[in-house]
């Protein structure tokens, strides 16, 4: 929106926990370097576009560093190794893997993203270790749930060999994964999720295999399963507890903390944990405290409080006599998704360093307190790590205008209410836009309810409505030139927005946006030194008026609307969601039956890049499968249906002909529209 202030009552990024834009935690921090981007502009029909506009408009320096930025082609660059060199024009890799058959939407993963995320995760924590001379080390572990996918798994835990980075499974069939994929000597195996009897000894087991399987109890009737199926094998687990910390996380994830979280034992049940683990001789196999108070916390004070109230009870537990040697931080590092550096619930008021050196520092500090030995620092960064990874492109198959046109001026003999609205649509300026538009409506109002009575004949009417029209686009035009856009014109922003409709499915592709309004920042990735002149929202494929992304982000709060460009005839155009690598795959569902898309796993080579795997998207037999119908039996009906209309001469040999190849073919094609 045309630089509408910040204050905005209710949702906007000041009344989130009361912080503003610019606000750091600066008690231990390099400060994450201050935006200088300005507030998006009105659009400024006058110089030329160039692709610094594009920047500024969609923040991509904001979202997008060090791995998304603009080339002079206008194209989106990817430099999937960050600052470490290296990169691909996106527009060209696309036109190149359609060439191989590879049609949109395509999801395509950049290994060496993936790669350059582990590693600066470890190095944030290997900076603060050294930083506040920690006599201890860090030890992270991914959390499979993020995103299980094969490839994507394999390539994490050989990425992470260098720093023993392990894995964390949330539940029997992670750990089938986590047990079967991690082979780095020391990485750890977090152990979380509900347990039975049968995950337990599996975990244990599993220490015969050399991994280092820690169990996490996080409900009460685990400690017995844990001290019954140890005692069965003759093997010592390793244990770790879960806490429900009375630090609480903000925004949508609050509630993964506090006395009544789903998960997690409160300080009387971990009392009571140590007493039967002593009781049964089993302290010593007490070695981790684990706490994860929600994922994207978007606030570093959040952060800060969590790991004191945590380091705490780590010493506690101690003192009590369990060999205390690991502290699980869990995950919640948040991702920038709006480049506000915020604390909106799309963004976060602080960046990699400034949280390792936090958990660090906290850490350090209590436990010389009580003097006693530093833990192996663990934490289970999803988001942070899976997000940057995947990028979505999709096209665009076709655009809804709002109507356009000059009026011709209302002659003598018209109607009153169509002279008055053309009195109206002459008379808008700067100064009585606002007044203009309310006017305008009314007069519509008045035409629709004259037209009920008699009063006003159909064309009449349409003359009305396209009266009204050429105000709102007239008023609109006035007010984006004004310093900020009304809240009472908000609306009309939307009204006179163009549909554009992707090939692609909100549900399968981007749930979090359906769900819970995530915000994925989107955007063209190519034509960005031409000035895009449309305001749009996107509709997707399916019949369902939820399918659809009518929130996008903005430096200030969230706009209704995204700038997009034109549709040249002839000529494709392709859009992109960024971000959207944790989560996204595994929750999408086959709404319309809209499958799996494509992806291609790309990675960097010294003359080009190569790509690694091609997991195709799920075909309509695939998806047809998944609700118990058999493509054989369906092609029989339809051939019998043929024969059928063929011996009642209802159709010729070749269309029947036509019709079954059609359908044939359709089964064991995509279920997107090709184009
Ligand atoms: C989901 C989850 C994570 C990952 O959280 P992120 O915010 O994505 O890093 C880590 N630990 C546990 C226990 C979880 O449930």
């Amino acid at each position: 929106m045309g630089g509408r202030p910040a204050a905005k009552s209710g949702m906007g990024k000041a009344a989130n926990d009361g912080a503003n834009k610019t606000q750091l935690d600066k008690s231990h921090a390099e400060p994450e370097p201050l935006s200088l981007a300005k507030p998006t502009e009105t659009l400024n029909l006058r110089k030329s576009w160039t692709i610094e506009d594009s920047e500024e408009l969609y923040r991509i320096q904001g979202w997008g560093e060090p791995y998304f930025s603009i080339n002079a082609a206008g194209h989106i660059t990817v430099s999937p190794k960050g600052d470490r060199g290296g990169s691909l024009d996106l527009f060209e890799l696309v036109t190149a893997l359609k060439l191989r058959n590879l049609g949109l939407p395509l999801l395509i993963r950049f290994s060496d993203i993936l790669e350059d995320r582990i590693e600066r995760l470890n190095a944030a924590f290997g900076r603060a270790i050294a930083r506040y001379n920690y006599p201890g080390t860090y030890r992270g572990v991914f959390p499979v749930k993020c995103n299980q996918q094969r490839h994507l798994v394999e390539s994490l835990v050989k990425f992470g060999k260098p720093h023993q980075f392990g894995l964390e499974a949330g539940s029997k069939p992670e750990l089938m994964i986590a047990l079967a994929t991690l082979d780095t000597p020391g990485a750890l195996l977090i152990c979380n999720g509900y347990k039975d009897r049968e995950y337990i000894e599996t975990a244990i087991l599993a220490q015969r295999l050399g991994q280092t399987p820690i169990i996490v109890l996080e409900q009460v009737e685990e400690v017995a399963l844990a001290i019954a199926a140890g005692r069965k094998l003759g093997i010592q687990p390793i244990l770790g507890v879960r806490a429900k910390l009375s630090a609480k996380g903000i925004g949508r994830w609050g509630s993964s903390a506090g006395d009544r979280a789903k998960f997690g034992l409160t300080i009387p049940e971990i009392l009571h944990a140590v007493e039967q683990l002593k009781a049964a001789d089993m302290l010593g196999s007490l070695q981790l405290l684990h706490f994860h108070i929600g994922s994207q916390i978007s606030s570093i004070n959040v952060v800060k409080d969590a790991i004191r109230e945590a380091s705490q009870i780590y010493v506690e537990l101690a003192q009590l006599g369990a060999d205390m040697k690991y502290i699980d931080v869990g995950g919640g590092l948040g991702v920038d998704y709006d480049g506000s550096k915020t604390n909106f619930y799309a963004s976060k008021n602080y960046n990699m360093q400034n949280y390792a050196n936090d958990v660090v520092a906290e850490i350090k500090e209590t436990c010389a307190e009580r003097n006693l030995p530093v833990p192996t620092i663990v934490s289970e960064s999803g988001r942070a790590i899976a997000s940057h990874q995947s990028v979505l492109v999709f096209d665009v198959l076709g655009t809804s205008e709002p109507p356009s046109e000059t009026p011709e001026p209302a002659r003598e003999d018209e109607h009153l209410i169509i002279r008055n609205l053309y009195d109206t649509y002459s008379a808008i300026t700067a100064e009585n836009y606002q007044e203009a538009y309310h006017d305008a409506t009314q007069f519509k109002e008045e035409a629709v309810s004259l037209f009920g009575f008699g009063y006003v004949s159909l064309t009449e009417r349409a003359r009305a409505e396209r009266l009204y029209w050429a105000c709102c686009e007239k008023i609109l035009e006035v007010a984006r030139q004004q310093d900020y856009v009304p809240d009472d014109l908000e609306d009309l922003e939307k009204i006179m927005a163009s549909i554009y409709y992707i090939n692609l499915s909100v549900f399968q592709s981007a749930p979090d946006s359906w769900a819970i309004d995530q915000l994925f920042p989107i955007m063209p990735i190519h034509r960005l030194n031409e000035e895009p002149t449309r305001r749009a929202t996107l509709a997707d494929l399916t019949c369902d008026s939820d399918g659809k992304i009518d929130q996008f982000i903005d430096l200030r709060d969230v706009k209704s609307v995204l700038e997009l460009h034109a549709l040249k005839s002839e000529e494709p155009y392709y859009l992109a969601m960024f971000l959207g690598g944790a989560y996204q795959e595994i929750m999408g569902n086959l709404h319309n039956l809209f499958g799996d898309t494509n992806a291609v796993h790309i990675s960097l080579t010294p003359k080009g890049y190569r790509i690694e795997h091609v997991v195709k998207g799920d075909t309509m037999h695939e998806v047809l499968g998944y609700v118990q119908y058999d493509a054989e039996d369906l092609i029989e009906n339809i051939r019998q249906q043929t024969e059928h209309a063929l011996q009642e001469k209802r159709i010729t040999l070749a269309e029947s002909q036509l019709l079954l190849q059609n359908y044939e073919r359709s089964l064991s094609g995509y279920t997107y529209l090709s184009s």
